[in-house]
């Protein structure tokens, strides 16, 4: 049986004042969501404040983005032990918008994929396919090639290690949600390509939905088989909504 996992992706919202407000309200919600992974994602300068914030709890605090550089002369970068050392133990890679405006290319996302595993964390890879792409009927082909740049060279371990998600770029931020039929498909071709490589990392990894994903439609998705959960970008800012859509998975 995997276990769900929700994760709040906060992208680069937030303020010291806000992320009190938000956590203190998580973990006042948090006890209708038993029984499955929370975790949330700030900005890397509020990592310590959140780590602090949630100490003793049972939600856990991930990155959205990390250097694959240990460390050196890389300005502006936050490495994976610095990360380490304020508890964080997912890293969000390859997340569309480090994609699209900050070119990270497949290459670089499974060298990031990697570094995550090595640094024993778990690695959040983000696939998914453009509205022109869906349209074209590229979709599979497109998660696929993402998907195996990173899977390519990780033994059976890492690969049921890892977490996918799974985030049309088109359901991003524009209340357009992928329906779960159409969310399903691609989980399961996922599934697949994974299990191509091990049968049983195919079973144990988990994928999750990104993607306008709130507190009415959260059900809904989770229902489907290969969904394990989701990557939640707008509706993690609130804390009703947020364990709202833990509670659903
Ligand atoms: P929204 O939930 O705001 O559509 O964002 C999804 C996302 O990008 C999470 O990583």
């Amino acid at each position: 049986m995997r276990r769900s996992i929700v994760a709040g992706n906060w992208k680069m919202n937030g303020n010291l004042e806000v992320n009190a407000e938000l956590i203190a309200g998580i973990l006042k919600e948090k006890s209708s969501a038993q029984g499955i992974e929370v975790l949330v994602c700030p900005p890397a300068i509020y990592v310590a404040q959140v780590s602090g914030l949630l100490e003793g709890s049972d939600i856990g605090v991930g990155a959205q983005n990390a250097s694959a550089f240990e460390s050196g002369a890389f300005t502006g970068e936050v490495s994976l032990p610095m990360l380490a050392d304020f508890a964080v133990r997912y890293v969000i890679v390859g997340h569309s918008e480090r994609r699209a405006l900050f070119a990270e290319s497949d290459g670089q996302v499974a060298e990031k994929a990697r570094a995550v595993l090595l640094a024993g964390m778990t690695p959040i890879v983000c696939v998914g396919e453009t509205l022109e792409e869906r349209e074209a009927g590229g979709t599979l082909e497109v998660v696929s090639r993402q998907l195996r740049a990173v899977c390519d060279g990780l033994d059976a371990d890492q690969l049921a290690g890892m977490v996918v998600a799974y985030e049309p770029v088109w359901a991003i931020g524009t209340g357009r949600t992928a329906t779960p039929e159409q969310a399903q498909e691609v989980h399961a071709a996922l599934r697949a390509l994974i299990a191509e490589a091990d049968g049983k990392a195919g079973l144990e990894v988990r994928i999750l939905y990104g993607g306008s994903v709130n507190a009415e439609n959260a059900a809904q998705l989770f229902d489907k088989p290969d969904i394990d959960g989701g990557l939640v970008g707008g509706a993690s800012l609130k804390a009703k909504d947020f364990i709202a859509i833990c509670s659903a998975a």
